[in-house]
């Protein structure tokens, strides 16, 4: 059916572009969409043209704003400003802010470096990183003096964190990487081997 309608079709295709969408998901949001009243549609056009027109990177932290220049994490005063937690991307900002245990700067890199994907240091915002950092050698109010690494535990974080870790040597900074290991409530006898020897790697004196 879709077929004949070149209008419909290029909605659902559209929306088959968006991740975890299939085909099937795509046609059935396009069918919600084609029922749903004028005011909804007019409202997701809208939404859709302010987060294109509106949204853009932070000049310092490259974290999503809305602001002209800085974003909220960066102009707030009351955060540590030199201690930086560095993140793969945006999204993974509200989850560490949200566990109010860190309440430092960040600095977003876009990606990770991913040499079986073709994606080197020069592809993520990892320059933009070493340029803060250097700026604060020689300014007191710019020094970092904690850079902590927020990478997933995977091979490409891995790859990222040991590229970091060697880049940012002879900066005058501590340089660490969150722990992974047991999760909250977790049962010892359910977790993989892998996130079992990072804990006991990670394993903390008591
Ligand atoms: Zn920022």
């Amino acid at each position: 059916m879709v077929e004949h309608i070149p209008s419909f079709e290029k909605l659902v295709n559209e929306l088959n572009k968006l991740p975890s969408i299939g085909p099937k998901t795509a046609q059935r949001l396009g069918y919600h969409i084609l029922r749903s009243p004028q005011n909804y549609v007019s409202n997701l056009r809208e939404a859709l043209q302010q987060v294109a027109q509106r949204v853009r990177q932070c000049s310092k932290c490259f974290c999503y704003t809305e602001e002209p220049d800085l974003c909220h994490y960066c102009t707030d005063s009351s955060r540590d400003q030199h201690q930086i937690c560095i993140v793969e991307d945006p999204e993974d900002i509200a989850p560490i802010d949200a566990s109010r245990a860190f309440r430092g700067i960040y600095h977003v890199l876009h990606g990770t470096i991913a040499p079986l994907e073709g994606r080197g240091p020069n592809d993520i915002k990892v320059r933009e990183l070493i340029e803060r950092i250097d700026m604060g050698l020689n300014n007191p109010d710019l020094k970092i003096n904690e850079v902590i690494l927020a990478l997933d535990a995977d091979l490409e974080g891995d790859t990222t964190v040991l590229y970091l870790t060697k880049a940012l040597q002879n900066k005058d900074t501590l340089i660490s990487r969150i722990a992974h290991g047991v999760p909250i409530g977790g049962d010892i006898d359910y977790i993989d081997k892998r996130t079992l020897g990072r804990a006991l790697e990670n394993r903390v004196s008591l």
